[in-house]
């Protein structure tokens, strides 16, 4: 695990929450050197409702649904938005989608249910999987799902089956593997030819599902769907798969006269994690999209299907943060400082997973300078389980509330309950105002499954 290793020679940089706005959500505040967002403070917010605990600024998640709605159809029109649902679902955060007029992407039978829980519209819902079951494929079929985005020669059959079994004709894409290598951590990279995710192209499994697909009388095929992974920064690698999967849509009405009418370039448009990351501007996705797709079109006569996009991460990665309180402090006398807090890997498994590195502040004196260097690490039963390795923070104290950045994005949804640990609550603040819109696990939670 050497991205657990502490640098010897890293020193704290001493900045304070006022050189960190790239990573605060967006109405985090300083009030008398104390963090505030959504105009709550974070320090009353973890007197409140304990810690860890997330907090979403729904301001921030509003912001960026809008802005992603607005970019994206000031250069094409007909582009849809679906909230990838992974990064984060609740009912709270489906409902600031159906609002948004953003559509959803769910990748399980658990996701589609919140969603229909949430009364949110079937028809907007992308239904994702590399091998969804009977049951998840009858649940959208029934549900009367918009999209479902068929992964495998399997799921064709199933899904024609599926659907003419309840008399209806299911709205299909096929998920392409365009062979494109987006520049990001090998774990979360999908486009690749060795992939297990979709049809292949250069091995001709993507020709030969549209022409299965296109012979099944209960799908009816409207298009491709490529996700090639993400946090990623390269906006090339979005334009590289759109001229990929423009040639391919040429080649296929030469040889089938398939022509698509939606094209959905998936997810993966990164963000910052650390203050000085300089992660790519919505507009300029959007230009780079647009411009790209167009082009392509134009080169093969072929007419500007709908774009979807599909970003998760983007949306809510900001809007989210951690409160942890310390509750112990080692100083190893010429290794490091750890300081423990009452979370870890069951509420942000990113850093064990990927190496993933975010930004601190002590929450009640976010105004000063950062003057250690600490390892933030969990209270779970790994040495692994670490929130943060030599991470600057004003010096901590026992009982500190610690806020990390930038969690909204596969903390919550990637909780677990390992060491029987109850997974946090999460707040949504806003306006002054805080509600806690899925309570702290209890006891109880953890019970519930046992029938003996
Ligand atoms: C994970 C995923 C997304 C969202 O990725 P982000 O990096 O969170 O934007 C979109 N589409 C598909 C198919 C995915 O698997």
């Amino acid at each position: 695990m050497a991205h657990l290793a502490h640098d010897p020679d890293a020193r704290p940089d001493g900045r304070s929450a006022n050189d960190l706005k790239a990573v605060m959500p967006l109405t985090a505040e300083l009030r008398d050197g104390e963090l505030y967002v959504g105009g709550v403070s974070t320090v009353e917010l973890a007197r409140e409702f304990g810690t860890a605990l997330y907090v979403y600024d729904e301001e921030h998640i509003r912001e960026r649904l809008a802005t992603w709605l607005r970019e994206l159809r000031a250069v094409l029109p007909q582009a849809d938005v679906a909230y990838a649902g992974k990064a984060f679902t609740c009912k709270a955060m489906v409902r600031l989608l159906a609002e948004a007029g953003a559509h959803l992407d769910v990748s399980s039978g658990g996701e589609l249910a919140i969603a229909l829980a949430a009364g949110f519209p079937a028809e907007r819902v992308v239904v994702h999987g590399n091998n969804k079951s009977e049951r998840e494929l009858t649940e959208a079929i029934e549900a009367g799902a918009g999209l479902i985005v068929v992964d495998c020669f399997e799921e064709l059959e199933r899904v024609n089956r599926l659907a003419g079994g309840r008399g209806v004709v299911q709205p299909i894409l096929l998920r392409i593997k365009p062979g494109v290598v987006a520049d990001t951590h090998e774990y979360i990279r999908t486009g690749a030819e060795d992939s297990k995710f979709g049809f292949g192209l250069s091995d001709g499994a993507a020709l030969q599902a549209v022409e299965q697909a296109l012979a099944l009388p209960h799908c009816d095929l409207r298009g491709l769907h490529a996700h090639i992974g993400s946090q990623i920064y390269a906006l090339e690698s979005f334009a590289e798969t759109l001229r990929v999967l423009a040639a391919f849509l040429a080649e296929l009405r030469a040889s089938t006269g398939f022509v698509a009418r939606d094209l959905n370039l998936g997810g993966g448009v990164g963000i910052a994690y650390l203050a000085d990351d300089e992660p790519p501007q919505i507009a300029q996705f959007a230009a780079i999209v647009a411009e790209t797709l167009k082009a392509a079109c134009r080169e093969h006569d072929l007419p500007l299907p709908r774009l979807l996009v599909e970003p998760g991460r983007s949306i809510v990665a900001g809007a989210g943060l951690t409160l942890y309180t310390v509750g112990s402090i080692k100083k190893l006398l010429d290794l490091r400082t750890y300081v423990a807090v009452d979370g870890g890997m069951t509420d942000n498994i990113r850093v064990a997973l990927y190496g993933a590195r975010y930004e601190s502040v002590i929450a009640s004196r976010a105004d000063a300078p950062r003057d250690a260097l600490v390892t933030l690490a969990g209270k779970h039963c790994e040495s692994g389980d670490v929130v943060a390795i030599d991470a600057s923070l004003q010096s901590p104290r026992v009982g500190d509330v610690i806020c990390m950045f930038a969690t909204g994005a596969y903390g919550h949804s990637m909780a677990s309950n390992y060491n029987r640990q109850v997974r946090p609550g999460v707040v949504f603040v806003r306006d002054g105002r805080a509600r806690e819109v899925l309570r702290r696990e209890t006891y109880a939670d953890l019970l519930n499954c046992e029938t003996d």
